[in-house]
């Protein structure tokens, strides 16, 4: 791929559609539904419509539930669609296929983590985590610290290790997102688990932005627990089930909080005593959302074939193109860049930040440029490698030149703020 900013050989947008004419997994495009001349950068918040989840859920609606009925659970096999999704899921972090299971949010997930681990290390009083952390995380790390009669330590990223040291034996658990929701920077999971583990700790990773885009190890890396998204990268629809991943190393010593009747190791035997699952299943509680389920589920088919180490390559590349061209084009517009230069240490977006930029992001969306913000003044590009081409890339940045040119942005209907942003 051409890196090269000198003016003298610029960018052109014939190089990024022979990028694109190179590209090993371009084919992947064609498994989903995308809208006529928008250009979606934000596979990280919500991913596109693959094709087949349409067609799952009419069957899933029309024969299963309307005639199959109470029969479904057994006849149309709903009841395991939580582990056969978690099993699609597992290949691409890195897990063994019955360490994983879809169910919940992740929010849900992450507080029966917490308290499951805290419960494996009752004299340890030290959590670990970032200051700028997901808000979820933020709030439910809080919550159970206080719970737990524990102290959560939120630093900034570049001293989590040392947190990690100081904390010595009386650390119990870290709590990190592998890939930061705004700046896409990347925790190198292997080391920080290393780190924690040798002190006696646990680490739970929120996989929120790295499934599906990146080749996550998680056994690899001797993880014991992690979270991650099914409406992101995944691509289950609005609201998919979370997964949640335990090593299976745990499965007997962890007790998670939100006992129920699906983690029960005999759902059907309606005893009055809890007893958990001796597997993964005892991470599950009340029955699942089935029709997000078998959404979820369909949707995995896109991952079935891909190579993640080349899906990666591409992410990255996408990256560097748009980071060039960005510098290329748009280098004295007031833009600064929020996320790693380097591509190794940069999930799978890139952030700029402008003091305005709400506004010019609304008018960037407003020609069918789909990207996102957030506050207080990031403008927030995903680039789902799946569907999103090279030229996509060259469109966008002269789409963002055109709207800073004409000061299109400066507009009030640019500036109200709506309730999702
Ligand atoms: C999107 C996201 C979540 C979402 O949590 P839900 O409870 O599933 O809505 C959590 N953590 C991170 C890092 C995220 O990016």
């Amino acid at each position: 791929m051409k890196t090269v900013n000198a003016p003298s050989d610029k960018i052109t947008r014939a190089d990024t559609e022979k990028m694109d004419g190179n590209d090993p997994i371009a084919h992947l495009r064609d498994r989903f539904i995308l809208p006529d001349g928008d250009i979606y950068l934000d596979g990280n918040s919500l991913g596109a419509l693959p094709h087949g989840v349409m067609e799952r859920l009419e069957v899933a609606v029309k024969e299963e539930w309307a005639h199959g009925l109470i029969r479904s659970w057994n006849d149309a096999d709903w009841y395991p669609a939580p582990q056969r999704a978690g099993a699609a899921i597992s290949r691409l972090i890195g897990a063994d296929k019955d360490e994983v299971i879809v169910c919940d949010s992740i929010s849900v997930n992450l507080y029966k983590l917490l308290v499951g681990a805290l419960r494996m290390r009752p004299d340890r009083k030290i959590i670990v985590s970032e200051i700028g952390n997901f808000p979820t995380d933020v709030y439910i790390n809080a919550e159970v610290a206080k719970m737990m009669g524990c102290e959560l330590r939120c630093v900034i990223p570049e001293e989590v290790e040392q947190a990690i040291d100081e904390a010595g034996d009386n650390l119990a658990l870290v709590q990190l997102t592998h890939i930061h929701y705004k700046s896409g920077r990347v925790y190198d999971m292997a080391g920080i688990t290393k780190r924690t583990q040798d002190l006696g700790g646990l680490v739970i990773w929120d996989l929120a932005h790295s499934a599906g885009t990146y080749p996550v190890q998680l056994n690899g890396c001797n993880a014991d627990f992690a979270v991650g998204c099914g409406y992101k990268y995944l691509n289950g629809g609005p609201g998919a089930p979370a997964f949640v991943f335990v090593a299976r190393r745990h499965f007997e010593t962890m007790n998670q909080p939100l006992v129920g009747w699906h983690g029960h190791a005999e759902p059907f035997a309606f005893t009055q005593e809890y007893k958990p699952h001796p597997t993964i299943d005892q991470m599950l509680t009340g029955t699942a959302s089935q029709l997000a389920t078998l959404a979820l589920e369909a949707a995995l088919e896109v991952f079935k074939d891909v190579d993640m180490n080349v899906l990666r390559q591409k992410n990255m590349a996408l990256g560097d193109l748009f980071i060039s061209l960005v510098e290329q084009e748009l280098g004295d517009m007031g833009f600064t860049l929020a996320s790693p230069r380097e591509a190794e240490r940069r999930g799978s977006q890139v952030s700029l930040t402008h003091e305005e930029g709400y506004a010019i992001m609304q008018a960037v969306i407003a020609r069918g440029v789909v990207g996102d913000f957030r506050a207080p003044d990031i403008l927030r590009f995903g680039f789902a490698a799946p569907y999103v081409r090279y030229v996509d890339i060259w469109d966008s940045v002269a789409h963002i030149r055109e709207v800073m040119e004409s000061g299109e942005w400066d507009q009030q209907k640019f500036k109200e703020k709506r309730a999702v942003t």
